[in-house]
C-alpha cells in the first residue's frame, strides 16, 4: 500500500508499520508483585514497547473510531490487494503526530499491533471471524476519502443474507436493521375432529 499509494500528511510521509513478535522461552519464573506470571520453560510472545498514546482505531466487526482516514482504508485496502481472501482490521497501536515519540525519523506513522485477520479459511485464531465476519465488517464501514481516491468503493463483500448472531437485548434493533423475512402461514394442525376442522 505504501509503494502504491504513498500516503502523505502535511507534506510529509505516512507510513503504516505493524510491529513484529517473538516467541520466546522463560529460562526462570518472571514475577511481577510477588506473583508468578511466566513460568520458566513457559513460551511466551513478546514485541517491542509502543511509545506514546495507544489508540483503537477500528474493530474486527466494523466499529471505527473515526480518529483517521488511513486505519479504515487499509483494512479495506488489504480486502482487496489479497483478492477478497483477507482482511485486517481490529486495527489499533499509535498515530505519530508532531510533539509525539517518532519512528526513526519519521513524525507522521501509524504503527499496529495485534491486529486481526479476517480470513476465507477462518484460519487466524479465535478473532478470525471468517466471510460472515468480512461481509459484517463492510455492513458498517463507510467508505471515505481514501478509498474513494484508490478507486475501491465498490469492492466490498456482499451484504449478510441474514443477521449475526446477536444478544437478546439488541434483537428489536436487529429487527430494524434486518428485518426478518415473513414467513408463509402454516395451516394450524387439527387436533380434533370438528365442524372447525381444516381438514
Ligand atoms: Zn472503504
Amino acid at each position: 500500500m505504501i509503494c502504491d499509494l504513498k500516503p502523505r500528511k502535511n507534506g510529509q510521509s505516512c507510513n503504516v508499520y505493524a510491529l513484529r513478535a517473538s516467541i520466546g522461552t522463560a529460562d526462570s519464573n518472571k514475577l511481577e508483585n510477588g506473583v508468578v506470571r511466566v513460568f520458566r520453560g513457559e513460551k511466551f510472545l513478546v514485541e517491542r514497547r509502543i511509545f506514546g498514546v495507544y489508540e483503537k482505531f477500528n474493530s474486527n466487526s466494523g466499529w471505527s473510531a473515526g480518529n483517521g482516514l488511513l486505519p479504515d482504508f487499509f483494512s479495506h485496502w488489504s480486502y482487496v490487494h489479497s483478492g477478497r481472501k483477507l482482511l485486517l482490521c481490529d486495527l489499533q497501536g499509535h498515530k505519530g503526530r508532531p510533539g509525539g515519540p517518532k519512528y526513526g525519523s519519521e513524525e507522521y506513522y501509524y504503527l499496529f499491533t495485534d491486529t486481526a485477520v479476517l480470513s476465507e479459511g477462518q484460519c487466524y485464531g479465535c478473532t478470525d471471524l471468517g466471510p460472515e465476519g468480512m461481509k459484517d465488517w463492510f455492513a458498517h464501514h463507510v467508505c471515505n476519502d481514501m478509498c474513494k481516491k484508490a478507486n475501491i468503493e465498490g469492492i466490498r463483500a456482499a451484504p449478510l443474507r441474514y443477521p449475526p448472531a446477536l444478544p437478546q437485548l439488541c434483537r428489536g434493533v436487529a429487527d430494524i436493521i434486518w428485518p426478518r423475512k415473513p414467513q408463509p402461514r402454516k395451516p394450524r394442525p387439527c387436533r380434533r375432529r370438528s365442524v372447525y376442522s381444516c381438514e
